[in-house]
């Protein structure tokens, strides 16, 4: 299995937004001490192509058309000798913007003319459903309105290649969705096995190596955000006792890495 991670691009955050319950102080501390910026984070948005000999699969699909520093995954796969008509498979963690914007292309229509998209049935019936609750994202109004806008577009252009899954699912031999629910009500995790060895692609679980060292921090677009604490915490967990490389769409690129524990979280340390 060959794995390649593929940068979409990157977005500039406000810090709030990220970290919505950190005490004031304790954050600012962190983000001085690594000379970040308090005001806002830059994001990365970080894409994983898995080539197995038999399948093309691609874990996410970065904002698309319309970010002016987002939308490369087209050119990025490129640049890996991929068309967008090779990809027989795109696992969707979740249907924010940023991950399901580049499944539909400038023209309305799948990016990945053969591809089956897989998402959690759950994640597919909050957003397609009546009346979409994300009163517990917090975020501005019109934040909440474009999320809601882009992911039903793009669930209603993908519907005839839609395949949607309902708990722990193998993918393809060698890649399953594990259910991870909190960050959205149909998060999905992607793990990874291949000779001996184990990458847990978190999705959004957590979205800055912050979340890690201070695992009860809050992401502000997490939808139930004391589930996504348990699931952070409980996949954490299972990364460091099985020894897995661990991937996080929104860690500085090339967002890979291990996880150790340390003072009741976890240490991010990049790299293979
Ligand atoms: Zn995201």
């Amino acid at each position: 299995m060959r794995c390649t991670v593929l940068s979409d691009g990157y977005f500039s955050y406000p810090a709030a937004w990220f970290f919505p319950n950190a005490e004031p102080g304790e954050l600012a501390a962190a983000l001085e001490s690594r000379r970040l910026s308090h005001d806002s984070i830059v994001s990365p948005y970080t894409c994983l192509l898995i080539e197995t000999g038999r399948h093309v699969v691609l874990v996410d699909t970065g904002a698309g058309p319309g970010l002016t520093t987002g939308g490369a995954i087209g050119a990025r796969l490129e640049m890996c000798g991929i068309r967008p008509r090779d990809v027989d498979t795109v696992v969707l963690t979740h249907a924010h913007p940023d991950h399901i914007g580049g499944a539909v292309d400038e023209r309305g229509r799948p990016a990945f003319p053969n591809a089956r998209y897989v998402i959690s049935e759950a994640e597919c019936e909050f957003w397609n459903g009546p009346r979409p609750a994300l009163r517990d994202t917090r975020l501005p109004g019109e934040v909440k309105a474009a999320m809601l806008e882009t992911a039903r577009r793009c669930l209603q252009t993908l519907r005839h290649q839609l395949e949607s899954i309902d708990g722990e699912s193998g993918i393809v031999p060698g890649v399953r969705a594990i259910p991870a629910y909190g960050h959205t009500p149909g998060h999905l995790a992607v793990l990874l096995a291949s000779e001996g060895e184990q990458l847990l692609n978190l999705g959004d679980a957590a979205a800055h190596p912050l979340h890690l060292e201070h695992p009860d921090w809050h992401n502000g677009f997490d939808h139930a955000a004391a589930r996504a604490v348990l699931t952070r915490r409980c996949l954490l967990d299972r990364a460091t006792r099985e020894g897995m490389h661990v991937m996080a769409f929104h860690f500085p690129f090339p967002s890979m890495g291990r996880v150790s524990p340390r003072d009741g979280g976890w240490q991010w340390s990049p790299g293979w």
